[in-house]
């Protein structure tokens, strides 16, 4: 990840908190007109219409016309790519923003030097209407920076994410395909029998968060109290989403570099079907509450496992039809829904297969790559309906 660590005076940092809050106050305008979309009325206005909107609202409004534009757009166009996966079910519907949380900024069309080191520790980087930056110099920044994002994250750090794709991976010419699928108690499972669970909180910091809102709602409202114990909620939640990041790193360049071909469910398919896993009905002791504390930074995590591969290893990843894959024996093609008897084990009510369930349905993923259609084998040898359709699925969020 190309993120660094921002450090704006604290008159820059008036600067980018204005820009936050022109960026949060078309967005939320956005929010607004689609929400009061009626059926059958003509649709809400798209990204055209709303930016020919927000040229008429600059001419009006001085406070806003004193912002960047470039900040204002993109704001503009970061809700229609919200909406774009909100129709494609990889997310949810768009919200209302709030001051303080999420806060953030993109600025496209940057040029080569735009962005510059100062130091072996310290570069700087130019923002419209702030000027140049400095930033902490952690690493490489990468050749070729397009565009960029600067965020504010609730413990009140600023960064700068540049946007640059990464180099592929070189492919191994093994051959090998590998599926992965995503589990719950395990962050991803291959087919190999691998699980790779994604370093969340410790078992201390986790227990720290479930205690802090209550000592949260004990603090009275406005006092520095409040304050500090808001800021530790903060500082945990960071800590979480940076570990997250940094395993997605790790293990799309691992599995890009030891696979050919790397299959995945498609999660097009899987936000409108993906079946109650056993997961659902039989959660593991304790999953509940860790799914809980978890469940969004791995929706999250996900998505973005995906996407790294596919800039690490363009070509050679293959998305699979996710329906069956947790349900089907991968021994021998038998299928039913009971035989995913809990979180972690499947056994095969045909044969008595077993397998661990999150590794079984990476294998199935990783057949179906190889072109062994395992979802389409014939109906089940147990009777049942061929397309045992899924109930709803509590574990996706959106
Ligand atoms: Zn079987």
């Amino acid at each position: 990840m190309s993120r660094y660590r921002l450090q704006p005076t604290p008159a820059q940092e008036r600067v980018l908190l204005e820009h936050c809050g022109h960026a949060r106050f078309v967005w939320n305008l956005a929010v607004e007109q689609h929400a009061h979309r009626k059926p059958g009325r003509k649709g809400a206005p798209g990204f055209a219409e709303q930016c020919r909107q927000l040229t008429q609202a600059r001419a009006e409004f001085a406070w806003l016309r004193a912002g960047s534009i470039v900040v204002q757009q993109q704001a503009l166009k970061g809700f229609a790519q919200a909406m774009a996966d909100f129709f494609g079910k990889t997310h949810r519907r768009p919200t209302w923003r709030k001051r303080g949380r999420g806060e953030g900024l993109r600025v496209v069309a940057v040029e080569a030097g735009d962005v510059r080191r100062l130091s072996r520790k310290v570069g700087e980087v130019r923002i419209p209407k702030v000027g140049w930056v400095r930033l902490r110099w952690s690493r490489a920044v990468p050749e070729g920076v397009k565009s960029y994002r600067v965020t504010r994250d609730r413990a009140g750090r600023w960064h700068v994410t540049f946007a640059a794709v990464p180099e592929p991976v070189p492919a191994p010419d093994t051959g090998e395909v590998v599926g992965v699928d995503r589990g719950i108690a395990v962050s991803a499972a291959l087919s190999t029998g691998e699980l790779l669970k994604a370093p969340g909180l410790r078992d201390t910091e986790k227990a720290r968060l479930l205690r802090l809102p209550r000592r949260l709602a004990r603090a009275q409202r406005g006092s520095s109290r409040r304050a500090k114990v808001k800021a530790a909620i903060a500082r945990l939640k960071a800590r979480e989403t940076d570990r997250s990041k940094d395993w997605v790193e790790k293990t799309s360049t691992s599995l890009a570099r030891r696979f050919e071909v790397i299959a995945v469910e498609d999660l097009k398919i899987a936000g409108t079907t993906r079946s109650a896993r056993g997961t659902v009905e039989a959660p593991g002791r304790n999953v509940g509450q860790e799914a809980g504390l978890n469940r969004g930074v791995l929706a999250a995590g996900w998505g973005r496992l995906v996407e790294r591969l596919e800039h690490k290893a363009p070509g050679r990843i293959r998305k699979i039809d996710p329906r069956l894959t947790s349900q089907t024996c991968n021994a021998r093609g038998h299928r039913a829904a009971e035989s995913r008897q809990s979180q972690s084990r499947f056994r095969c009510l045909a044969c008595g297969h077993q397998d661990n369930a999150d590794a079984s349905a990476a294998r199935n993923i990783r057949d179906t790559a190889a072109g062994h259609a395992v979802a389409a084998r014939g109906g089940s040898p147990l009777g049942g309906p061929v397309n045992r359709e899924p109930q709803h699925d509590r574990l996706l969020v959106g």
